[in-house]
């Protein structure tokens, strides 16, 4: 059995800004992450993060105020105003801290941060590494953390790279610990603690479509869910509109930022013919862009029935060499074009979960002692559809937030062995579960209970939902379930077995996309990312709330909360 003082699950920038945070109250923690943490989903973040710092001429005067309400606006109203004001309000504080950190921020001929169009401010307010922001900030904050792993003065900081969280420990209203495996050996071993907080990304892979990486497999969020705490608003599913064809590896919104067009089989640019997309064209919230997308395509306006142009070449080639070098290696190395001299092929692919544990603004949930933030959590500052550039925001103002409340949690108990019991027998319950699927005979593949699963929530959980398609996924998702529990894996060794690491993952995304399709059938309306075309309307009357889903072994137990109000009056959304 390992001890901590601070168990932070997660090595993303939400979980090394929360270690920062525990580091900086002088508490001691480890970090524990499926992969090393230079290899979490945030590295492939391209466009940027969103402040309010008024460094453009055309954004000079923004303020917070201004960037909270084009986030609740842009949420459709659904998310928590307190929460979206405390992270426009910490939004220009984080930047700045990154910057004195060495993030190495695109400047201004003055030399001040500079910023780009994006997320739907309709201008300047996202600060960006040209379009490789993720990997500046990630590896800036890497380097903060070795730092303080040298720094003698400083409380122990532990690494534990590769190692896969498969449970949580609960001891009566209280949260002591996780069960992990070393992935490396198989071995699952028991990390007692003070406090936990979990900051393990998305989970886009339930989606066959999706841009994220291969580990955002939703199991993250499983864990919790099994332990009690409900999923919020999961039902909110975020696809962007430009994905390249065939392989969905994202081209960033920065692209559309600069200037980029997009252009049907006719010639159009489309979007002009659409009254939620007339006014902001390129730069309109992803929602309204995928849809219209989807609909040029349904109606064959499309290349090959299947995709659209995202056309660069009249920006030039110093500009794109200079900012959009990552998009156009990859347009280079994964379609064989190249941006300054030929369109680039799109469609849209899932990409963000909005929902994820429910948590407040102090990123406590109901569980005392568990902490959630980032991608990971819903403390709700998206409500209904991210704008882009707030993830990543979010991940620093709430990592830094949980990281600092697990501490002042932690600060002053005693190293106690409460909680040994609950954690002996949770171990026993993970190694049962390991054990019976290394000697499972059974016959299904998890492979492909996968691949089904994803095709199936594209297809009848995506852009466009209706009753039918949602009960459809309902049903498939119970049979995927039931053969699930007849798995059989064609190696049983114990090390490094990457077919039993991702089958332990395969019931977290199971139970977790039963979730997202019993929220979307439940929600009778059109409100951001969820688009019923039974009920094509928002219902503010009925569905201006919280969704929560709670595990259950019968299927998800839903309830209702209500969406905190603040100053923003609740609108129609504008366009
Ligand atoms: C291609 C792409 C581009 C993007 N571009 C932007 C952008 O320009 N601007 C923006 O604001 N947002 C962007 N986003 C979204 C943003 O990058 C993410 O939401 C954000 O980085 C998530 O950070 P995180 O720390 O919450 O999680 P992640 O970076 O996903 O990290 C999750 C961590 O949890 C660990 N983990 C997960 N499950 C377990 C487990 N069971 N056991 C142990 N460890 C576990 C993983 O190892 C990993 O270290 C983009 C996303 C993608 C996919």
């Amino acid at each position: 059995m390992q001890y901590h003082q601070v168990i932070i699950v997660g090595g993303g920038l939400a979980g090394l800004r929360a270690a920062v945070a525990v580091n900086e109250m002088n508490i001691q923690a480890c970090v524990i992450s499926r992969v090393h943490p230079l290899r979490s989903h945030t590295v492939a973040a391209q466009g940027g993060i969103n402040a309010p710092l008024g460094n453009h001429p055309r954004g000079r005067y923004d303020t917070w105020e201004k960037h909270a309400y084009d986030t609740i606006k842009g949420s459709d109203f659904l998310a928590d105003q307190d929460a979206v004001i405390k992270m426009t309000q910490e939004a220009s504080t984080r930047i700045i801290e990154m910057e004195h950190w060495g993030c190495p921020f695109n400047r201004t001929t003055e030399g001040k941060i500079a910023q780009r169009p994006f997320g739907g401010a309709g201008f300047p307010r996202t600060c960006y590494v040209a379009d490789t922001t993720g990997h500046a900030l990630l590896h800036t904050l890497y380097e903060q953390i070795i730092r303080f792993q040298q720094a003698a003065e400083r409380r122990e900081l532990v690494l534990c790279p590769e190692w896969l969280v498969t449970a949580l420990v609960v001891e009566g209203d209280e949260c002591r610990g996780v069960i992990a495996m070393d992935m490396t050996s198989g071995k699952q071993e028991a990390f007692l603690g003070e406090a936990v907080i979990f900051a393990t990304g998305g989970a886009g892979r339930l989606y066959a479509n999706t841009t994220n990486a291969l580990i955002k497999t939703g199991m993250g969020m499983a864990v919790p869910y099994w332990a009690g705490i409900p999923l919020k608003d999961i039902e909110f599913i975020q696809f962007h509109p430009t994905t390249l064809f065939g392989k969905n590896i994202l081209i960033s919104e920065g692209a559309r930022g600069e200037g980029g067009y997009l252009i049907n089989n006719k010639g159009e640019r489309f979007l002009a013919n659409y009254p939620d997309s007339r006014k902001a064209m390129e730069i309109a919230p992803r929602d309204i862009i995928a849809r219209n997308m989807t609909r040029e395509i349904q109606e064959g306006r499309g290349f090959d029935s299947a995709y659209l142009h995202l056309d660069l070449r009249h920006l030039g080639a110093e500009r794109i060499l200079s900012k959009l070098h990552g998009i156009r290696t990859i347009c280079l190395d994964f379609a064989g074009i190249d941006p300054i001299t030929d369109p680039i092929p799109v469609q849209p692919g899932q990409h963000y979960t909005m929902g994820g544990i429910d948590c407040n603004t102090a990123c406590e949930t109901r569980l005392r002692g568990f902490y959630a933030a980032g991608e990971a959590a819903c403390v709700s500052v998206h409500g209904a559809n991210r704008l882009g550039g707030n993830s990543l925001l979010e991940t620093l103002v709430f990592g830094q937030i949980a990281g600092e409340n697990a501490a002042k949690y932690v600060q002053g108990k005693a190293e106690t062995s409460q909680g040994q019991r609950s954690l002996d027998e949770t171990l026993k319950t993970a190694e049962g579960k390991v054990d019976r699927l290394l000697k499972s005979e059974g016959r299904e593949s998890p492979s492909r209970i996968k691949t089904e699963l994803s095709n199936l929530m594209v297809q009848k959980a995506g852009i466009f939902r209706d009753a039918a398609g949602l009960k459809t996924a309902l049903q498939g998702i119970k049979t995927l379930q039931e053969r699930y529990r007849n798995i059989g894996l064609d190696h049983r060794g114990r090390r490094w077995n990457t077919a039993l690491h991702s089958t332990l993952e395969l019931e977290g995304s199971l139970d977790v996309a039963e979730a997202v399709v019993t929220g979307a059938l439940a929600r009778e309306e059109s409100r951001g990312s969820h688009y019923r075309t039974d009920f094509p309307k928002r219902d503010d009357e009925k569905w201006f709330r919280h969704t929560l889903a709670f595990y259950s072994k019968e299927g998800p137990r839903l309830e209702y909360c209500e969406v905190r109000p603040g100053p923003f009056k609740l609108e129609e959304r504008k366009y």
